[in-house]
């Protein structure tokens, strides 16, 4: 521990990382009754949502059934409340997208997450980028922060690791998997950008014509009649596969992938795509994600330029967005009590330990080649709904952590589902829940009464099925 760093505060839990489920986190814990701080390096919420421009929510969805509820939908229904969500909207076909999709507006949910999390009662600590772990022997007491007071000490009698990257838990001597198993290369990060006066029928009408030219398209749909002053025409399509090869062979367009992966936001006349890719870099690593961030907007450019040209709809557009980063998907996994497996996520196991629920399909962009799903990529829709027990959010040997997000202890594979803001909202959810627990009741996150974290969850409306958990055979 760096006893000359200054404390800022001391809190029951800390929360560094507020991106989706860091930010439900420090909600569920304060809820629960813990003095509660959360650190974020940007002066938003929303992690690559806000950050990196990444959209829409992934389902809250299994098919029909919904799956993740409690504090995320509260969200959503807020964000609806405030003029900035669709809610949810059923994929058709679900290929490749999933079963639902919730369009937001990113200014909006950037104003309703400092709402909920000041409602709840969350000490904020914005600017502030976590360069250290604060440990004594095996046990973490908090982290050090970079920000414009200097360098501080946040300490906490328990952390909660919520920078999707492991940061909190590789400093703090926790033992990590970096992407896969076998060459450690986890999935490609992506420049999103948007384009605005785009025509969108012209652009719908095209895509409707041409379906050899795509490897998938879906249209959504809402149950009930849209606010008047959104977007009426949900679509989402990868394709555009003539054009591209063309281009590209004639060195027009400079992509990492061989299609155009694009959809409608929820303004008329505005698309958002999440089309290039940067393979094989590290975001953890500081000289590997310069480097992305400036070949991501180089793709960015090349493929604004080349749909301003070649794509019907696009010919008065303009970028009008980019990301303030690149969205990174996957880079450290941190082993815990148990690693969620590839098995564990396709075969729906149930754990007695549940504090969270998957759903959505192994969704892996692959990393070493531009192919979609047919090829390179993965797309394998599980059997059924999933549990994630909370020993995945413990790491194995240290203590007064817990782990949440996309950063949990799990396998490349079972990462490439539980990934998705649907699941890692509900896996915050569970966290927030487990480390207030751990402060409250004085023990280590690892030996917390777990009907005591299940009953809190409960009663704060997440989905845990633990009466369909008595009837199914049960993992552990
Ligand atoms: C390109 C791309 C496309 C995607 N598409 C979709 C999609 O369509 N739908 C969907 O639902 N999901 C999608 N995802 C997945 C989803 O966005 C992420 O997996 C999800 O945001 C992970 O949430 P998280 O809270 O674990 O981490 P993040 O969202 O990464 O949040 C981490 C937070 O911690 C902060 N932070 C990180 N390190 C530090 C530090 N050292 N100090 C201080 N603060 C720090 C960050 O600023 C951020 O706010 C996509 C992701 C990417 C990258």
């Amino acid at each position: 521990m760096n006893i000359d760093m200054p404390i800022h505060s001391q809190s029951d839990v800390v929360v560094a990382g507020g991106g989706p489920s860091g930010l439900v986190a420090a909600i569920a814990s304060a809820r629960a009754g813990a003095k509660t701080t959360l650190v974020e390096q940007y002066g938003f919420l929303g992690g690559m949502a806000t950050a990196a421009s990444v959209g829409p929510f992934s389902p809250f969805h299994y098919d029909d059934q919904q799956i993740t509820m409690g504090i995320p939908q509260e969200l959503v229904e807020r964000l609806m409340a405030a003029g900035g969500s669709t809610g949810h909207l059923k994929c058709v076909p679900e290929y490749g997208s999933g079963s639902y999709m919730a369009y937001f507006d990113r200014e909006v949910y950037k104003q309703v997450a400092f709402e909920m999390v000041q409602e709840a009662g969350v000490r904020l600590l914005l600017h502030s980028f976590v360069g250290g772990t604060v440990v004594e022997g095996n046990r973490v007491r908090g982290i050090q922060v970079a920000n414009k007071s200097g360098f501080l000490q946040v300490l906490g009698k328990v952390t909660v690791d919520a920078t999707g990257d492991g940061d909190v838990s590789a400093r703090g001597g926790c033992q990590v998997q970096w992407g896969r198993q076998s060459d450690n290369l986890g999935q490609p990060m992506t420049m999103f950008f948007e384009m605005a006066n785009v025509d969108t029928e012209k652009l719908r009408a095209y895509i409707a014509a041409h379906p050899e030219d795509f490897e998938w398209t879906s249209t959504l749909h809402s149950r009930t009649p849209l606010p008047k002053h959104l977007n009426q025409h949900y679509f989402v399509a990868q394709g555009f596969r003539k054009a591209a090869a063309e281009a590209m062979a004639k060195g027009e367009l400079h992509l990492g992938r061989d299609t155009v992966l694009l959809q409608s936001t929820m303004r008329e006349g505005m698309i958002v795509f999440n089309s290039t890719r940067v393979g094989k870099l590290k975001g953890t690593d500081v000289d590997d994600f310069t480097k992305a961030e400036i070949e991501g907007r180089k793709q960015a450019m090349s493929l604004a330029a080349f749909a301003k040209k070649y794509i019907p709809g696009f010919e008065h557009a303009y970028v009008c967005s980019t990301g303030a980063q690149i969205g990174v998907r996957e880079s450290r996994h941190v082993i815990g009590e148990h690693v969620l497996t590839q098995d564990d996520v396709v075969e729906g196991r149930r754990f007695r330990d549940v504090v969270a629920r998957g759903f959505f399909p192994v969704d892996i962009h692959s990393p070493t080649s531009g192919g979609g799903y047919a090829g390179g990529s993965t797309w394998i829709k599980p059997k059924a709904p999933y549990d994630i027990p909370m020993r995945c959010l413990i790491p194995k040997g240290v203590d007064g952590l817990v782990m949440t997000g996309r950063n949990i202890s799990a396998a490349h594979e079972a990462h490439g589902s539980l990934r998705v803001q649907g699941t890692v909202f509900a896996i915050g959810h569970g966290s927030g829940v487990v480390a207030a627990t751990a402060a409250l009741t004085g023990v280590e996150p690892r030996h917390v009464d777990i009907h005591k974290v299940q009953k809190t969850l409960l009663a704060q409306r997440a989905n845990l099925e633990l009466e369909g958990l008595a009837l199914a055979p049960a993992a552990d």
